[in-house]
Parts: C-alpha cells; structure tokens; sequence
C-alpha cells in the first residue's frame, strides 16, 4: 500500500539537523513507493530545500513567517496543521528531538491519530509495518503496529541510515502561506549554556566523563579527544552534579538518550540511570580505575586504568590516523 507521508525538517544553527535526513529515509519506507513531502517551518529556511530533495524528498513544502523564526508549540502547530489539511498525508515523521517530543503529541492530538514515539527501527512483515522502539529505559524493545489511521511516529537520532546525498534527485519547492495567531508564548530571548559545536544528540561519537573526572578542567583532556575524533563531549549526572560541567550534557535516564556509533566513557561508575541513555550505542569503550565498575558490563571495551593517562594516550594515537 503506498501512501503520502510528510517529514518535519528541523534546522539548528542554520543547518539541517541529521535526524531530519533520517526522519526523510523513515518517511519513505512508510510511503512504500508513495510520495515523500519534507515540510521547512521557519523565516528564510527555503534554501534547504534542495538539500531535503537530494536526501530523497521528492517534494518540500515551505512555511516561513516571522512568527515561526523560533520554535513555539503554537506557532509550529498552526504551521504544521495547515500542512496537513492542504496535503492530507497518510503518515507524519518527525526527530525524537526536544523539538519533536513536544510538538508531536500535541499535533497527534488534534489529529487524532496515535503516535509511535522514539522509533529505531521498521520494518515490514506480512503488508504491515513493524515500529521498533526501546521500553524500560532501553532494556527492552517492543514493536508497533498502527492499526488504522494517521501512521504517526519520531524517529531517534542516529538509527535510522539517511539517504546518501544525491544531487541529480529532483523535487518540486513549494510555499504554503499561513495565518499565524493567538500565540500563547513568546520567545523574547535564548541562552546558550553550552558551547557551539557537535550536538550531542547526533553526535557520531561521544567522550564522556563522570565524578572521575574529578574537575571542571579534567573535563579538557577529554574535549581534546573528542576534537579528534569529531566527536561531542557528554557527562553523568555525577559530574553534572558535581559541577563539573552543564547540565545540558547530562546523559541518562533524566538527561539525553544517545545513541552514537562510538561512546567513551571515562571515570562513570554504569549507574542504571546512566546506561538508561548510553547501552543502545554501537560500540561502547568504559575506562575506569575499578575493575568491577559496572560500566564494564555494557562495554564492548573495558580500559582499566586511570583516565588522566589513558585518555592523552588515546588522543596522541587517534592523530596519527
Ligand atoms: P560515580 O558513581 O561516583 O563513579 C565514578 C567512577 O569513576 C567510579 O567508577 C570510579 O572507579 C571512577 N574513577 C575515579 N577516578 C578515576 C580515574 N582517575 N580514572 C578512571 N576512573 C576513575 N545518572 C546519570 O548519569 N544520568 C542520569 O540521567 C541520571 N538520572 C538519575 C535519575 C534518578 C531518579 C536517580 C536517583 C539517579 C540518577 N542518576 C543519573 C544518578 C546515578 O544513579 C549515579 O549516581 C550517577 O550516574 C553516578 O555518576 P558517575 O558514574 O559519574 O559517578
């Protein structure tokens, strides 16, 4: 059965997120055949148009409005629901981002339609789609049928391979006006706790450090080994805790779900509330000084030794590459 699915495209810094391009490859193994609409919501966003369609869009539909330059629930919302009444889409796919975690619940909403949230898998079995998801903060995995309806889902970043970029791929840009009104908040101004750089979030590999870090600056050998690597930097709630670093690199159960192809950790004890957002990374490598350390149990490489001397030995031998 082929449908039309559209994809929601976030831009961070002037950039496409990745997950974007993944939430495209999602969109078309739901359309099976069908027609797959990336939707830009923003000011000034139809440049990254052409970027969606080499990624396999096969047509973008531009929003932009003043009122839409930052993300609002009801700005976005209104955007968005004007989009499905002139598309009528058969599936929606958005990132598991903050973005995507707050908006899609409330479309799914007024759309009545049920939502699969935070997808790492599908697949189809006997005509019908397979949504896999984690449960019991990743110790499981369940799957998903949408039995009738809007097929609604957010895909976590990093899981689902984008199509590789192809400019010779065409597409249709087209603009949907839209009346934006009765926002209920405004932005008047963001802060930026963290440093510009990799999003930790998408980040292919991560460097990162627990209370055995011991410091804020013990925090620099592993940026540096991050920097190589062209990697992100994260932390455990202990450190954050500690005050070592921002919170906004918290990774766990109440901080970031990662799932990059390379996670470090360096000085983290594998509290279950840590591995509740790390276990799901492709190949993880735990240096810590306790041979015990629980960390060891999900590592597909255990370093045991003290992270001040490992972690410069690793940078020194990962610039040689
Ligand atoms: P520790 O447990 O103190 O471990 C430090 C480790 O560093 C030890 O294993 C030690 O051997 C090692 N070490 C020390 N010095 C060195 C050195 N020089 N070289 C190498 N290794 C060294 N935690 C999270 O991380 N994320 C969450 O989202 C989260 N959410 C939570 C939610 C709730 C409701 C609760 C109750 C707890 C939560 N926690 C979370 C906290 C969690 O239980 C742990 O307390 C925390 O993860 C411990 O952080 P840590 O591993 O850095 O510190």
């Amino acid at each position: 059965m082929t449908r039309k699915v559209i994809s929601l495209a976030e831009i961070r810094d002037g950039s496409l997120r990745n997950v974007s391009l993944e939430a495209i490859a999602a969109a078309k193994t739901i359309a099976q055949g069908g027609e797959v609409v990336a939707v830009l919501v923003g000011e000034n966003v139809q440049s990254h148009a052409n970027e969606l369609i080499a990624h396999g869009a096969d047509r973008v539909v531009v929003v932009e409005h003043a009122q839409l330059k930052v993300y609002t629930p009801d700005g976005y919302s209104q955007a968005l629901m004007a989009v499905v009444e002139a598309e009528k889409p058969e599936g929606i796919v958005f990132g598991h981002t903050a973005l995507g975690k707050d908006l899609s619940p409330k479309l799914a909403t007024k759309l009545n339609a049920g939502l699969v949230s935070d997808v790492v898998a599908i697949e189809e079995k006997d005509g019908e789609l397979l949504f896999t998801r984690p449960i019991y903060s990743g110790k499981a995995f369940e799957k998903k049928v949408v039995k009738d309806g809007l097929i609604f889902i957010t895909v976590r970043p990093n899981n689902i391979p984008a199509l590789s970029r192809d400019d010779a791929r065409t597409g249709e840009v087209i603009s949907l006006s839209v009346e934006i009104k009765d926002l209920r908040t405004i932005v008047k101004e963001i802060v930026r706790k963290t440093a510009e750089g990799v999003d930790l979030s998408e980040a292919k590999v991560i460097v990162a450090g627990g209370r055995g870090v011991k410091s804020e600056d013990g925090f620099k050998p592993l940026q540096e080994l991050a920097d190589v690597l062209g990697g992100a930097v994260g932390a455990s709630r202990g450190a954050c805790d500690a005050g070592y670093c921002d919170y906004s690199l918290q990774i766990g159960q109440t901080g970031k779900v990662v799932t990059p192809d390379l996670y470090i950790a360096c000085g983290i004890s594998g509290a279950i509330q840590h591995l509740a957002g790390m276990s799901n990374s492709k190949v993880i490598v735990a240096i810590n000084k306790d041979p015990e350390a629980n960390i060891f149990k999900v590592a597909d490489y255990g370093i045991v030794g003290d992270l001040f001397e490992v972690v410069p030995l690793l940078t020194e031998e990962f610039k040689k590459l």
